[in-house]
C-alpha cells in the first residue's frame, strides 16, 4: 500500500468522524429537550453535547491542517437520519429506554471509529494528531461507561414511574 493511499484512508476517516459527531449532536439535542423526569440523564447528555461540540472543533482543526474542505452534504444527510431516529423513539412510550439503548450503541460505534482512526493516523504518518483523537476517544469511553453504569437505574426508574401511572412522559 502506498503512503498516498494510507493518507487518503486517513482523510476519509476524518471526514467520516466529522459526520459522525454531527450525527451525535442530532441524536442528543432533541432528546435532552424532551426529558423531564430524568434530570441526571439530561445533565449528562448536556455535558456530552458540549464535549461533542469540542470534538467537532478538534476534528475541524485537523481537517483544516490537512487542507481539506470539511463542508459536505453527506454530513447533513447523516444528521437528518439521527434526528429521525430520536423522533421515532418518542412514539412508543418507552422513549427513555429506547434512547438509552441507542445512545449506548452510538457511543460504542464512536469508540470503535476513533480506535480505527488512531491506527490509521499512525500508519499514515500523522502520529502527531493522535493526542487530539485520543482526547475525543477518552470522552466517548467516559460517556459509554456512564451509560453502562446508569442503565439499570434508568430502567428501574422507568418501571416505577410506569407503576405509578406517570404517563409516558420521558
Ligand atoms: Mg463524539
Ligand atoms: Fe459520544
Amino acid at each position: 500500500m502506498s503512503a498516498n493511499e494510507t493518507r487518503a484512508i486517513f482523510v476519509a476517516g476524518m471526514k467520516n468522524a466529522h459526520a459522525m459527531e454531527n450525527q451525535a449532536l442530532a441524536i442528543m439535542k432533541p432528546q435532552v429537550k424532551r426529558i423531564e423526569n430524568y434530570p441526571e440523564v439530561a445533565a449528562k447528555l448536556q455535558q456530552h453535547i458540549s464535549e461533542t461540540e469540542g470534538q467537532i472543533l478538534r476534528l475541524e482543526e485537523i481537517l483544516t491542517s490537512l487542507t481539506e474542505d470539511h463542508s459536505s452534504l453527506k454530513d447533513m444527510a447523516l444528521s437528518f437520519t439521527g434526528a429521525m431516529a430520536a423522533i421515532a423513539h418518542t412514539v412508543a412510550g418507552d422513549e427513555i429506554i429506547k434512547n438509552s439503548l441507542a445512545n449506548y450503541a452510538f457511543e460504542h460505534f464512536e469508540i470503535a471509529a476513533y480506535k480505527s482512526l488512531i491506527t490509521i493516523a499512525e500508519l499514515s504518518g500523522h502520529a502527531g494528531l493522535v493526542p487530539s483523537l485520543q482526547a475525543n476517544l477518552d470522552e466517548e469511553l467516559a460517556m459509554a461507561a456512564w451509560l453502562d453504569e446508569n442503565l439499570r437505574a434508568v430502567t428501574i426508574k422507568f418501571a416505577s414511574l410506569k407503576e405509578a401511572g406517570a404517563t409516558a412522559k420521558v
